[in-house]
C-alpha cells in the first residue's frame, strides 16, 4: 500500500470523483484491493468520490497498527488521556462547520440537521473528558484482616466499530470516544455511503493529540466487516446498523470470542392520546417523522391515535405538509433533504403503492411534491388509515413516509407497540400523567419520550433499544459504554509480617 502525503483532491466536475483511502497509523493510505465504491451528492445525483473497499489484509494492517499502539496508549495517564479528550472537544467545536458541511456534500441531510449531529455527538465527547472520574474503581479497607481488596476496570486491546450512513459523524463518536478514553485503540469501518467525514475527524483527533495507530479507519463493505469480525486481535465490535446485519455482526462476532454491541433498526410508535393538545403533537410528528427525510433510528414512522383524537390529529398533520421545504441541504431555508441513494428512494416510495393497494389511505405522495432533477428527492407522504398486516406497518421504510393507525383504547395502542418486533423507541402525547407514568412502567422499548417524540438518551446516560432493536447486552455510550470498553480486575492485597507467615491449606476465611 502506498502512504499519501497529503489529502486527496477535493470533489469537483473537473477533477471527476475523489479517491477516499484508508487511515492506518496516522496516514492516509490508498487501498490496493482494486475494489471501490462509488459516493454520490445525494441533491445531485453526481458521483463525488470512488471510495477505496479494503481487502482482509488490509484491515489486518489496520488491526496490527492499532495492536501495536495499545501497550503505549493504555499507559498513559488518566489525566493525560483527559486532557486530549478536551482538546478533541475544542476541535471538534471548531470545526462544527466543516464537518457539517463535509457529512451533509455525502449524506444529503439539511445543514441545520447536520450541525445538530455534530453537537450531539459532540456531548459524548464531553462525557469521555470525565473519564478519570468514570474510571474510577472501588476500595475496601480491611476487608479481612489487615487485606485490602480493590477493584479497577482496564481497557480491552483493540476495538473495532462498524456504522451506518445515517449518522456518519455521531455515531462512531459513540463509540471512539468512550473506547478512546478507556484506554483502547480502535478500528473505524464507517459506512461506505459517506465514509469522507470520518478522514476529518482522524485528522482532528491527530491534532488533538491521539498518537498514530490508536484511531484508524479502513473503508469498506463485507469483505472488510467480516475480516474485523474474524480477526483474533479484535477484542470487541460495536456494531450500529439494520436488524439483519446486526444479528449477523452479533453472532458471528461473538462465535469469534468478541464482545459484541450491535443496535439495529426500529420502527418507534408514538401513541397520542385523546386529551393530547393535538396542535403540539401535530407538530412533534412531523418533525420526528420527517427530520433528516425520516433516515434516523429514531425517526417516528408510526403513529397511533388513540379515541376520536385520530381525525383532528391527522388533520393538523396534513396541514403542515405543504409548509416543509424539501431540496438540497446546502440551501437556505430548506427542511429536509434528499434520501441516501436512489435505490433507497425508490424502495421508500414503494411503500405508497403498496400502502395503498392494501388499503391505506394516502393523504400525501411525496412521489408528486418530490423537487425536479436528478437528486435522490422523495416529498413527504401520509399514510393514513395503516394496519398492522401492511408492508407499510411491518417494515422499517426509513425514509418520509409515516403511517397512522387509528385504535379505540389505551390498552390497544399499548398492545401494539409491545407486540411490535423492535423496541427502540416510543413516545406518548397526553396532558394525563397517571397513564404517561403507566406506560413508561409497561412499555416494551428501550427509549421512551414522554411528550418528547425523539427521546435520545444525553451523554451520561446510555443509549439502546430492546428486542430487535439491539443484540448483546450493553447498550451504547454513557456508563454502558464504559463498561462495554473495559473489563473488571479484582486486587486481594496485604502487607503481612513475614514473620507471621505460614503454611495453611484451608481454603482462605474473611473473618
Ligand atoms: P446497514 O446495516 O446496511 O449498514 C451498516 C454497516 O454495516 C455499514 O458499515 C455497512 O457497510 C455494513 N454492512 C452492510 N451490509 C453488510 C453485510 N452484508 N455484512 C457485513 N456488513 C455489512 O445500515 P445502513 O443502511 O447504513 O443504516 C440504516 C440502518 O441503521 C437502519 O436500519 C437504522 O434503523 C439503523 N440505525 C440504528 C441505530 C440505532 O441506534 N439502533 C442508529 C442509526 C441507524
Amino acid at each position: 500500500m502506498t502512504e499519501l502525503a497529503t489529502a486527496p483532491e477535493r470533489a469537483d466536475r473537473t477533477h471527476g470523483p475523489a479517491r477516499i483511502n484508508h487511515w492506518i497509523g496516522g496516514a492516509l493510505v490508498a487501498g490496493e484491493s482494486g475494489r471501490s465504491g462509488p459516493v454520490y451528492d445525494p441533491a445531485t445525483g453526481v458521483q463525488t468520490g470512488e471510495v477505496d473497499f479494503a481487502t482482509v489484509e488490509e484491515v489486518a494492517r489496520a488491526v496490527s497498527t492499532a495492536r501495536e499502539a495499545f501497550p503505549a496508549w493504555r499507559a498513559v495517564s488518566l489525566s493525560r488521556r483527559s486532557e486530549i479528550m478536551f482538546r478533541l472537544r475544542q476541535l471538534v467545536d471548531a470545526n462544527r462547520q466543516e464537518l457539517a458541511h463535509a457529512l451533509t456534500a455525502e449524506h444529503g441531510k439539511v445543514l441545520s440537521d447536520a450541525l445538530g449531529e455534530v453537537a450531539r455527538g459532540l456531548e459524548v465527547i464531553e462525557f469521555a473528558c470525565g473519564i478519570p472520574t468514570l474510571l474510577k474503581g472501588g476500595f475496601s479497607e480491611q476487608a479481612s484482616t489487615g487485606i485490602d481488596v480493590y477493584s479497577i476496570r482496564q481497557p480491552l486491546g483493540v476495538v473495532a466499530g462498524i456504522t451506518p450512513f445515517n449518522f456518519p459523524v455521531m455515531v462512531p463518536m459513540w463509540m471512539y470516544a468512550p473506547a478512546i478514553a478507556c484506554g483502547n485503540t480502535f478500528v473505524l469501518k464507517p459506512s461506505e455511503k459517506d465514509p469522507s467525514v470520518s478522514l476529518l475527524v482522524a485528522r482532528l483527533l491527530q491534532e488533538a493529540g491521539v498518537p498514530d495507530g490508536v484511531f484508524n479507519v479502513v473503508h469498506g463493505d463485507k469483505v472488510a466487516v467480516d475480516a474485523l469480525l474474524e480477526h483474533e486481535d479484535v477484542a470487541a465490535v460495536s456494531f450500529v446498523g439494520s436488524t439483519p446485519i446486526a444479528r449477523y455482526i452479533y453472532e458471528t462476532g461473538t462465535k469469534h470470542g468478541k464482545r459484541v454491541q450491535a443496535l439495529g433498526g426500529a420502527k418507534n410508535h408514538m401513541v397520542v392520546l385523546p386529551d393530547a393538545d393535538v396542535d403540539m403533537a401535530a407538530d412533534a410528528a412531523v418533525s420526528a417523522a420527517y427530520g433528516s427525510a425520516g433516515e434516523r433510528c429514531m425517526a417516528i414512522s408510526q403513529v397511533v391515535t388513540v379515541g376520536d383524537v385520530g381525525d383532528r390529529l391527522v388533520a393538523a398533520i396534513k396541514e403542515r405538509l405543504p409548509k416543509i421545504k424539501v431540496g438540497a441541504g446546502t440551501e437556505a431555508g430548506v427542511e429536509m433533504g434528499p434520501l441516501i441513494t436512489r435505490e433507497h428512494r425508490d424502495r421508500v416510495a414503494s411503500y405508497i403503492d403498496k400502502g395503498h393497494k392494501q388499503g391505506a389511505t394516502v393523504v400525501a405522495d411525496g412521489r408528486e411534491t418530490a423537487p425536479e432533477g436528478d437528486g435522490f428527492f422523495l416529498g413527504v407522504s401520509l399514510l393514513d388509515n395503516v394496519t398492522p398486516e401492511m408492508d407499510a406497518y411491518r417494515d422499517e421504510i426509513f425514509g418520509p413516509v409515516l403511517g397512522i393507525t387509528r385504535v379505540e383504547t389505551y390498552e390497544e395502542a399499548l398492545r401494539l407497540v409491545n407486540e411490535n418486533p423492535y423496541g427502540n423507541g416510543t413516545a406518548i402525547f397526553t396532558r394525563d400523567g397517571g397513564v404517561a407514568r403507566q406506560f413508561q412502567f409497561e412499555v416494551e422499548a428501550g427509549m421512551v419520550g414522554v411528550n418528547v417524540p425523539i427521546p435520545v438518551p444525553v451523554a451520561y446516560y446510555s443509549f439502546g433499544g430492546w428486542k430487535a432493536s439491539l443484540f448483546g447486552d450493553s447498550h451504547i455510550y454513557g456508563p454502558e459504554g464504559i463498561n462495554f470498553y473495559t473489563r473488571g480486575k479484582v486486587v486481594t492485597s496485604r502487607w503481612p509480617d513475614p514473620a507471621t507467615s505460614k503454611v495453611d491449606l484451608g481454603f482462605p476465611q474473611t473473618r
